[in-house]
C-alpha cells in the first residue's frame, strides 16, 4: 500500500488541507457535506496511486483488457466502500471523531449513485469491484445519467415517483476528461464513394468521458469506470443569443443533453422508444471508438484485436456493438467484411439476463434504419452471411424478421460466447430461448452463475458478523470466501451459535430503531424479520407473500392465545412507473399494513413495514438484520437473483422456489438449511396447460378462499370497497404466475419456518450454516470463471 495511507496523522492532515484548500471552508463553519467532501478527496488521493500503477503495468506488459459494456451501474455509496478496501475504515472514523464529526453521519450524507434499476446494474457494480480485487485489467463503460433511478414515495399507500438528482451536489469520485471525447453520429444517409459505403450523419453529439477509479480489496489494483456524458457538437448560437432569442440559442445543447439525461426506469419490459436506441448506440459507439484508439496507439494490425480486447455485453442493451465494430473496422479502417466479422466475434461476449419475452429487445426496422441507416445495412449483411454459412438454419430463425431487428439473435450471432447467469437459467436459454442457434453453434452457450462482492455485502454492511468471522477463522476470508467453511466446526458449538445470534441481534436492534423513525411503526427485535426486497414484479410474486401474510393474520385472530412466533414482514422495492399491476400490488401491501399494524388482537405478533425508496444503501441496512430471505418467484422466471446471495452470506435462510440461483444455494447449504416449496419450472409449464388451474387451486384451499374473500369485501380498503376487485378476479381467472397453485405449499413452508425459529439452537445453526456455505457466491469466483471461459485473461495479481 502507498505511503499516503500509513498513519492517522497523515489522513487527518489531508482532510484538513482539502477542507481548507479544495472546499475553501473554515472548520467551524463546515457542514457534514463539507466534511464528507474533504474526507472523500483525502481517500480518493489514496486510490490514485494504485490506479496509476495498475494502468502503467497494463501498458508495460501489453495486457489484454476487459471492456464491460453496461447501460446500468447500480453503485450505491462509494466512500465507506473505498475506506474498507484501502484498510482505512477505522482510521477514517477515528480521524473524523478527532474533528468532532460522526463518521456514520458523514457516510450517510453521500447520495447513492443509482445508475441502474436492480439486479443487472448491481451485478455490473459487483463485477467492477471483483475485477479490481483480482487484478483483471478492465474498463467499465456506461452512461453518466444526470438523473438515476427515480425516488419513490407513498401517498395514500400508492407509489409516487420524483426525480433523483445525485449530481446536484459535487461528485468527488470522478475525473472529467474533456480531452477524451468522441463524435457520435445518428440518422442521415449512406453514400457510396469509390465502391465503399460511407455514412453521412444527419445529427451528431459529443460523448465526453468521466472516469471513476474502482479500487479492489487491499488497494492492490484499481480499474476505471468510464461514464459518457452527452455534449453538443455545435457551439451555442451566439448570433441568436445576441438577438435575444435565448431559448433557441441553447437548443442544440438541450437536445444533446437529453441523451444522458435520465435512466430508463424499467428493467423487465421493453418499449421501442427511439431515445433508448440512441442511448444504447451513444454508449456503445463511444466505448468502441475509445477501445480502438487505445489499441491503435500501440498496435498496428487490427486482426490482433481479440488477443488484446474482450468486450462483454451486459444483456442486449449494447448489442449494437457487433455491427458498430464491423462498421468501424470496414468503413473507417478498410478491413474486409468477413475479416471484420471474425475479428468482432473474437472480441465479443454476450450475457443473457432474462427469458421474459416482453424484455427481449426488438426494434422496428423503420426506427432502426432511421436512427442507424448504415447499421441496418450491416445487420442485414450479417444475417445473410449467417444464413449462407448455416444452410440448415430454419427459415423462421434470423436477426431481421417481420420488420424487426431482434437484438438477442444479433448478440448471439456476433458473440463467441453467450452465457446465462445461473445453472438453471443457462439450461433454459439453451432449451427455450435459442434452441435452434444452440444446435447450429454447440458449446457457444455456457453458464456463469452470478455472484456478489463480499467486501460490500458482508465486510462493510455487517460489521458485527465480519468481526465474529475474523475472530473465529482469522483474517483473509474477504478475498477467499470459500474459507467461510472453516466456520463449520465452530457452528457445532453453542458458544459460537450464541455469538452469531448476538451479532444478528445488534443489527436487528439498529433496524428496529430505524424502522421506528422512518416508518413510524414499533417493531420488536425479538420477532422474526421476514424480508422481501427487490423490484416489484408479478413474476417475483410479492402478491403471494402479502396473501400469505393475510392468511397468517386471519389464523392468529382465530386463535390469538396459541404459541405464535412474532413476525415482522418487511417489503421493499420500486415498480416501473408504467406497470399498473405492480403498482396495485404496492397499494395492496400498504393497505394491508395499515389494517394489520393497528389491530390490537394481533399486536406484536404481526407487523408489516414497507419503507419507501429501496436502494443499495437500504439493502445494506436490511439484509444484515434479516432472519428470512424471501425468494419466491415462479419457477423458471428469475434468471439468477443476487439478492438471494446477499441474504445467504448474512446468515438468513431462504424460503424459496427452485428458481435461478436458489437451486445452487440449496445445493450448497443443504435441504436442512433451506425452506423449499412450490412447483418446479417443468411443473409450472405443465400446470399452465390447464386453463382452470387457479380456480381449482383456490377451491382446494380454504385459507386462500378466506384471504381473497376478505380482500374482495374491502376489509383492507374500507373507503373504497371494490378497490381490489380486478386484482382478485385476476387471481381467480388469469393467474399466469401461479400464485394460487403455490399458495398452500408456501403457507405450509412458512409453518416450517415458525417451527424452526422456535427452536433457537436449531435456527442459529441454520443461519450460521448459510454464511459458512456462501463462499461460492462471491463475485470473485464469477469473475475468475469469466476470465477463464470467455475473456482468456490472466489476473495480474
Ligand atoms: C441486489 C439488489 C437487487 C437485486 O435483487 P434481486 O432480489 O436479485 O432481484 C436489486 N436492487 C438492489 C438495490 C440490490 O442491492
Amino acid at each position: 500500500m502507498n505511503d499516503l495511507s500509513l498513519t492517522p496523522n497523515l489522513l487527518q492532515a489531508d482532510v484538513a488541507r482539502h477542507l481548507t484548500f479544495t472546499l475553501g471552508k473554515d472548520a467551524p463553519n463546515a457542514s457534514v457535506y463539507d466534511w464528507r467532501m474533504a474526507l472523500s478527496f483525502a481517500i480518493r488521493d489514496r486510490i490514485v496511486e494504485p490506479w496509476f500503477a495498475s494502468t502503467r503495468r497494463t501498458w508495460a506488459e501489453d495486457r489484454k483488457r476487459v471492456y464491460y459494456l453496461s447501460m446500468e451501474f447500480l453503485i450505491g455509496r462509494i466512500l465507506e466502500d473505498a475506506t474498507i478496501n484501502l484498510g482505512l475504515r477505522d482510521v477514517a472514523e477515528e480521524v473524523m471523531a478527532g474533528f468532532g464529526q460522526d463518521f456514520r453521519a458523514i457516510i450517510e450524507n453521500e447520495p447513492d449513485a443509482a445508475l441502474g434499476n436492480g439486479g443487472l446494474g448491481r451485478l455490473a457494480a459487483c463485477f467492477m469491484e471483483s475485477m479490481a480485487t483480482l487484478g483483471c485489467p478492465a474498463y467499465g463503460y456506461g452512461i453518466r445519467y444526470e438523473h438515476g433511478l427515480f425516488r419513490q414515495r407513498f401517498e395514500g399507500g400508492q407509489q409516487v415517483e420524483t426525480p433523483e438528482d445525485w449530481l446536484s451536489q459535487a461528485h468527488p469520485w470522478e475525473f472529467a476528461r474533456p480531452e477524451s471525447s468522441y463524435t457520435i453520429p445518428f440518422k442521415g444517409a449512406v453514400e457510396t464513394v469509390g465502391g465503399r459505403e460511407s455514412w453521412v450523419a444527419g445529427e451528431t453529439v459529443l460523448a465526453e468521458a468521466h472516469d471513476t477509479p474502482v479500487v479492489g480489496w487491499q488497494g492492490k489494483w484499481a480499474n476505471t469506470l468510464r461514464l459518457w456524458a452527452a455534449k453538443p457538437t455545435t457551439m451555442f448560437d451566439l448570433e441568436r443569443f445576441n438577438r435575444g432569442d435565448y431559448a433557441a440559442a441553447a437548443e442544440p445543447e438541450a437536445l444533446a443533453r437529453t441523451l444522458s439525461r435520465v435512466l430508463y426506469p424499467d428493467d423487465t419490459t421493453y418499449q421501442g422508444k427511439e431515445l433508448r436506441l440512441k442511448q444504447e448506440f451513444f454508449l456503445t459507439s463511444a466505448a468502441l471508438q475509445d477501445i480502438l484508439r487505445r489499441f491503435k496507439s500501440t498496435h498496428s494490425n487490427l486482426r490482433d484485436l481479440p488477443k488484446y480486447v474482450a468486450i462483454q455485453m451486459n444483456d442486449t442493451h449494447p448489442a449494437i456493438a457487433g455491427p458498430e465494430l464491423v462498421r468501424l473496422l470496414v468503413d473507417e479502417n478498410g478491413m474486409e467484411f468477413a475479416d471484420a466479422l471474425e475479428t468482432a466475434r473474437g472480441c465479443l461476449g454476450y450475457t443473457n439476463h432474462t427469458l421474459l419475452p416482453e424484455a427481449l429487445e426488438r426494434w422496428a426496422t423503420f426506427t432502426f434504419g432511421n436512427v442507424l441507416p448504415r447499421h441496418m445495412q450491416i445487420v442485414e449483411r450479417i444475417d445473410q452471411w449467417h444464413k449462407d454459412e448455416n444452410y440448415h438454419r430454419p427459415h423462421y430463425i434470423g436477426i431481421v424478421k417481420h420488420h424487426e431487428v431482434r437484438m438477442g439473435e444479433l448478440a448471439f450471432i456476433m458473440a463467441h460466447k453467450v452465457n446465462g447467469v445461473s445453472a438453471l437459467h443457462s439450461e433454459l436459454v439453451k432449451k427455450n430461448l435459442f434452441p435452434e442457434l444452440d444446435k447450429l453453434h454447440p458449446g457457444r452457450i455456457i453458464n456463469q452463475t452470478n455472484g456478489v462482492t463480499p467486501r460490500r455485502w458482508l465486510k462493510m454492511a455487517n460489521r458485527p458478523l465480519a468481526k465474529l468471522i475474523t475472530d473465529t477463522i482469522g483474517e483473509g476470508w474477504e478475498d477467499h470466501l470459500d474459507r467461510l467453511r472453516e466456520l463449520e466446526p465452530a457452528i457445532k458449538g453453542k458458544q459460537f451459535r450464541e455469538a452469531f445470534g448476538a451479532a444478528k441481534r445488534v443489527n436487528k436492534v439498529a433496524l428496529s430503531n430505524w424502522i421506528g423513525a422512518e416508518c413510524g411503526v414499533q417493531v420488536s427485535p425479538d420477532a422474526l424479520f421476514d424480508v422481501q426486497i427487490k423490484r416489484i414484479h408479478e413474476y417475483k410474486r410479492q402478491l403471494l407473500n402479502i396473501l400469505e401474510t393475510i392468511a397468517r393474520w386471519h389464523a392468529i385472530r382465530a386463535n390469538p392465545k396459541a404459541n405464535w412466533v412474532p413476525r415482522v414482514k418487511i417489503f421493499g422495492g420500486k415498480s416501473a412507473p408504467g406497470y399498473a399491476v405492480a403498482k396495485e400490488i404496492i397499494h395492496l401491501i400498504n393497505d394491508v399494513a395499515a389494517v394489520i399494524n393497528t389491530d390490537p388482537v394481533t399486536g406484536d405478533l404481526l407487523k408489516i413495514v414497507y419503507p419507501p425508496n429501496y436502494n443499495v444503501s437500504m439493502a445494506e441496512r436490511l439484509i444484515p438484520a434479516s432472519d428470512l430471505s424471501e425468494q419466491i418467484s415462479t419457477a423458471g422466471k428469475e434468471a439468477s437473483g443476487t439478492g438471494n446471495m446477499k441474504f445467504m452470506m448474512n446468515g438468513a435462510p431462504t424460503i424459496g422456489t427452485l428458481d435461478g440461483a436458489n437451486v445452487e444455494i440449496l445445493q450448497e447449504v443443504g435441504a436442512e438449511n433451506f425452506f423449499l416449496f412450490g412447483l418446479t419450472a417443468e411443473e409450472v409449464m405443465i400446470r399452465r396447460q390447464d386453463p382452470d388451474h387457479s380456480r381449482k387451486a383456490i377451491e382446494a384451499s380454504k385459507a386462500l378462499q378466506d384471504v381473497l374473500q376478505m380482500i374482495a369485501e374491502g376489509r383492507f380498503s374500507p373507503t373504497q370497497k371494490d378497490r381490489y376487485h380486478g386484482l382478485v378476479h385476476r387471481v381467480w381467472h388469469h393467474d399466469y404466475f401461479l400464485v394460487a397453485a403455490d399458495f398452500d405449499a408456501f403457507h405450509a413452508a412458512q409453518g416450517e419456518v415458525d417451527k424452526a425459529y422456535a427452536d433457537r439452537q436449531r435456527w442459529l445453526g441454520m443461519a450460521a450454516m448459510n454464511t459458512a456455505r456462501s463462499g461460492f457466491f462471491s463475485s470473485d469466483r464469477t469473475i475468475r470463471s469469466y476470465m477463464d471461459d470467455i475473456w482468456g485473461i490472466e489476473p495480474a495479481l
